[in-house]
């Protein structure tokens, strides 16, 4: 993954709103948080000449674009849990034992 990208996840997990799931580790955009927290921070982190941000060249606009896209892009809920969640999958058959 390019480092700028790193650093927009790394904004918006600061900001929650992406978040990381804990037995997964895969990260996803929590639908519930406002995502203008994560603009503000990447604009003002960029205003600070904050050497995180450094690559970003004082270029705020390239920062929030790289984050909308990001947050865009990340799905609404960790991938994997989803699919457990799903019926017809192997916990089907500790699901049925457990009835019993
Ligand atoms: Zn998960």
């Amino acid at each position: 993954m390019e480092h700028k990208q790193t650093i927009a996840i790394e904004i918006g997990l600061q900001t929650h709103v992406l978040r990381t799931c804990p037995i997964h580790h895969s990260i996803f955009c929590d639908d519930d948080v406002d995502p203008s927290g994560a603009f503000a921070l990447a604009v003002e982190l960029v205003r600070q000449h904050t050497p995180y941000v450094e690559e970003f060249h004082d270029d705020a606009h390239a920062l929030t674009d790289l984050l909308s896209d990001t947050i865009g892009t990340a799905p609404l809920s960790c991938p994997h849990c989803a699919n457990l969640a799903q019926p017809n999958t192997g916990r089907s058959v500790g699901a049925d034992l457990s009835v019993v």
